[in-house]
């Protein structure tokens, strides 16, 4: 028994993808998601999927996202906290978690608990204009009332004054990997797979 556990401790593996709205986490993350085995764990998509079933928490997030704006942290760490206890593994992407530092630092003690260590932290950049381009054009079949260029922008700051902080917080930790997130996404993929080798 100790002995499995030991095994399943080893091949525990977090992935973490920074970077703004827009710059192409879930598609990477996705792909990256598969080539490694890991789960993807997307909060925005489980936040929408609460919203689409109309339960109590879709009820209460439904006006936040649509205002771009940032779900309490608590709200997000429950949410957290809930997904991984179901695993017995825990070999993962996240994509658009943690994006406060407090989020960051409740990851944290949670990983280290479940012994659970960070692998990389890619962080995808483009420039803004490329975002809000990339935005209005994935509203056009997203059908998320969040991809118009007026939420786009309100979201880009957001993530400048609440999640740009964790670029410092991941860098002094070692996990940064800053790629290039401008190109095609193969292009993007093979600077990912090079940072991920
Ligand atoms: P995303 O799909 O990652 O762009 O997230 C869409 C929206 O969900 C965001 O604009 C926030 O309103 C909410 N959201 C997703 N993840 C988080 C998070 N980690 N903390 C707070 N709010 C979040």
């Amino acid at each position: 028994m100790t002995h499995n556990k030991a095994l399943h401790r080893e091949s525990n593996q977090v992935v973490i993808f920074l970077g703004p709205p827009g710059a192409g986490k879930g598609t990477q993350a996705e792909r990256l998601a598969a080539e490694y085995n890991l789960i993807k764990i997307s909060t925005g998509d489980i936040l929408r999927d609460h919203v689409t079933r109309g339960t109590e928490l879709g009820q209460q997030v439904a006006p936040i996202l649509e205002s771009g704006k940032l779900v309490p942290d608590d709200l997000l760490i429950a949410l957290i906290r809930d997904q991984l206890s179901k695993r017995e593994t825990v070999r993962v992407i996240f994509d658009g978690f943690p994006r406060t530092t407090a989020q960051a630092q409740e990851l944290e003690m949670l990983l280290e608990q479940l012994g659970a260590p960070i692998s990389a932290v890619p962080l995808l950049e483009v420039p803004d204009d490329i975002l809000i381009t990339r935005i209005v054009e994935r509203g056009k079949s997203s059908g998320r009332n969040d991809d118009n260029e007026a939420v786009a922008r309100h979201r880009q700051d957001i993530y400048r004054q609440q999640t740009q902080p964790l670029i410092d917080y991941y860098a002094a930790r070692g996990h940064l990997k800053p790629i290039n997130g401008v190109g095609s996404m193969d292009e993007v993929y093979g600077r990912l797979q090079q940072v991920m080798s």
